[in-house]
């Protein structure tokens, strides 16, 4: 594969400038022959003090408050991700969603919490989220290639909740099996997709051998964060067990690299329809430029924009967190200007485990007998008749 991310001078200069890590000491060797290599990649991830201190060239007392950090909640960056990282912005949106910063342990706002979906509270067995009625969420691994500084599961970094375990798995299975009413189960984590091919295949066999089991979702990074994982034996794999969705967790346009765009196609190749789920980030898309870009790019690659989540009260992301009307307001931008296949649904994730909450922006202002009154995308007033006979209620 074309090793893209090493085209621009710049992203150059900037590796020889970090210099410090495995990874790059051979880059600087030329071995660049790994690149397309997922367990060069994941092998080589950016990790540990010393080479946060080299990059972000820390005075002694910084060191100690990223020591703390990091303690705290881990940090790991495939090259891949690293490169895309333009290090002359300060206000890089990839560099902030991939490197620690100091506000995850210093900045709080009221009401954040560990687990502020009371995920915990929901879990009828180890590792499985059963909150909704017909569709429950496997935590098959508590580990990711990349660790997003914004991840709404920044708990399990610290005590792991993952059912990763055989037994627990087993239970995950069982539950399952004697739950008629369960007909979707969606693999996520941390990211299953880093788990061995093998193990993969029977997580997704056995949920499968299920008969009320009729839709099986694997929620994954990978495609964003490490592409080159996203192998033909990996696709040969999930397409033996469709019905298979994939979601994925693009965040910001520049994420959509051509190693990102063909690992969603090998996907949609081997017959799994990609869906996106993004955050809505401070600092990082919470703008109606960077959120059309990241909507319309997305459709260029045939990913079709699913949710865009509000950034939950998480404690460790709070400096993330926007105004709920922010959002409001870029999908009601949006609506009517841009095709309906490339706009998500805008949604937040109500406290205490109250469930998802779509905000839509309302075309309905008022219904009555005769008539209902709508203001158009371009904020006409319009009558709309509803003659006597139309419904058939009486
Ligand atoms: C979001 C979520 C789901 C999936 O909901 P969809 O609306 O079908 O995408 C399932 N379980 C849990 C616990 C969730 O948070
Ligand atoms: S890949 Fe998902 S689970 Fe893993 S750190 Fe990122 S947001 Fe969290």
């Amino acid at each position: 594969m074309e090793n893209t991310a090493f085209n621009s001078e710049d992203t150059l200069t900037d590796f020889r400038a970090y210099g410090r890590s495995k990874a790059l000491k051979q880059m600087n060797r030329g071995e660049t022959r790994h690149w397309s290599d997922w367990r060069w990649q994941f092998s080589n991830r950016i990790k540990g003090l010393d080479a946060l201190s080299g990059l972000l060239q820390l005075t002694c007392s910084e060191k100690e408050v990223y020591r703390d950090v990091i303690g705290r909640y881990k940090y790991a960056v495939t090259p891949y991700y690293f490169s895309l990282i333009d290090w002359s912005d300060t206000d890089d949106p990839i560099r902030k969603q991939c490197i620690p910063d100091p506000r995850e342990i210093e900045f709080s706002l009221p009401g954040s919490e560990e687990d502020p979906l009371a995920e915990r509270s929901h879990m009828p067995v180890p590792g499985l989220i059963h909150r909704y009625p017909d569709r429950v969420l496997a935590m098959v691994t508590g580990r990711c290639a990349v660790y997003c500084r914004h991840c709404n599961r920044k708990r399990t970094w610290i005590s792991a909740e993952a059912g990763s375990t055989r037994e627990a798995f087993c239970r995950m299975v069982e539950y399952v099996a004697a739950s008629p009413g369960v007909r979707e189960v969606i693999v996520s984590g941390g990211d299953p997709l880093i788990s061995p091919l093998s193990l993969l295949d029977e997580f997704l066999k056995e949920f499968r051998k299920i008969p009320h089991v009729e839709v099986l979702r694997i929620g994954t990074r990978i495609p964003v964060v490490m592409p080159m994982r996203i192998t033909e034996d990996l696709c040969q794999i999930l397409a033996r067990h469709r019905p298979l969705w994939i979601n994925t967790h693009f965040n910001h346009p520049r994420e959509i690299t051509p190693e990102s765009t063909k690992a969603c196609e090998r996907l949609l190749k081997a017959g799994i329809p990609v869906s996106n789920q993004a955050v809505l980030l401070k600092g990082v898309n919470d703008s109606l430029k960077v959120i059309k870009e990241l909507c319309l790019g997305l459709q260029r690659i045939m990913v079709r924009p699913y949710y865009l989540f509000h950034c939950d009260a998480v404690r460790g992301a709070d400096h993330f967190r926007t105004d709920i009307r922010k959002g409001v307001e870029i999908i009601q931008e949006l609506w009517g200007k841009i095709g309906g296949l490339c706009i998500p649904n805008y949604v937040v994730d109500l406290p205490d485990g109250g469930g998802k909450a779509m905000m839509v922006p309302s075309y309905l202002l008022e219904f009555s007998q005769e008539r209902a009154i709508f203001r158009t995308f371009e904020g006409n007033i319009v009558r709309y008749p509803c003659p006597e006979g139309a419904d058939a209620l009486l």
